[in-house]
């Protein structure tokens, strides 16, 4: 059986203070065995993190890397800083990566390829707008986001990364998918990670929900078969997120 992953991720919020606070609270809240626990964090709290989380099932993760290795390339984190002090996630082309800092599906590749590299496990997101929901294309558009970034990724680095399925629109609007949309979506991914790969390759990979997560909807949401824990946003960074990642 596949383990759980339950991630939160931190968006810009949190100076590196008050990361080492949130970390020391959240602490106690998250300590379990069933399920591994990520913090993707902004870049400048990796650190702080990190030494707060010591000594707990805490893993820091971070939001987001370059996919060079060192040069000219003004405000970019390399993943040899982040593998340097530790780091085994990343979040690899979030939506807001996408719409606000022009990733395309040709970055998340170049990013996901040198993410496995360094041995730091991608967390792959991908996720349809309202628009081509009502269009009735979400199949088809994620399954092209899958395609595209796992270009040249081998079975055995595919199964070791994660899927994050999140659906644009549910994205900090508090409108949580429903179960049946998220479960539905989350098999598709499954399925296209089958027909590239093979079998063993889909029932390894994790494939988490993302969208407006919160301590009531995680229980029904991550007991879905094709759901294996999900990416949280905003209850991430409150107590909730103990309710979340404890959500049986
Ligand atoms: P919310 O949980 O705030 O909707 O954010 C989800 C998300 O984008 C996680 O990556």
């Amino acid at each position: 059986a596949r383990k759980k992953i339950i991630a939160g991720n931190w968006k810009m919020n949190m100076t590196p203070s008050e990361a080492v606070e949130l970390v020391n609270t959240l602490k106690p809240l998250v300590a379990t065995e069933d399920a591994d626990v990520v913090f993707c964090v902004p870049a400048i709290d990796i650190i702080p993190a990190m030494e707060a989380a010591k000594g707990s099932n805490i893993h820091i993760g971070a939001e987001n890397m370059y996919y060079e290795e060192s040069g000219a390339y003004t405000g970019e984190i390399s993943p040899k800083m982040l593998t340097d002090v530790g780091v085994k996630y990343v979040i690899i082309g979030h939506s807001e990566r996408r719409e606000y800092f022009a990733e395309t599906d040709e970055t998340v590749n170049k990013k996901v390829l040198k993410a496995f590299e360094h041995g730091i496990t991608p967390i792959v997101c991908c996720g349809e707008s309202l628009t081509q929901r009502e269009q009735g294309i979400t199949i088809d558009w994620i399954r092209q986001q899958i395609k595209i970034a796992f270009l040249n990724v081998t079975a055995a680095q595919a199964a070791s990364s994660v899927i994050a399925y999140e659906p644009i629109w549910a994205i900090g609007t508090g409108k949580v998918a429903t179960t049946e949309q998220a479960q539905e979506v989350c098999k598709a991914i499954r399925d296209c990670i089958a027909e590239i790969y093979d079998d063993a390759t889909a029932a390894a990979i994790r494939i988490q929900y993302g969208g407006s997560v919160s301590a009531s909807s995680a229980s029904e949401l991550f007991s879905q078969p094709d759901i294996d824990g999900g990416l949280v946003g905003g209850a991430a960074l409150k107590p909730d997120f103990g309710k979340i990642v404890n959500y049986k």
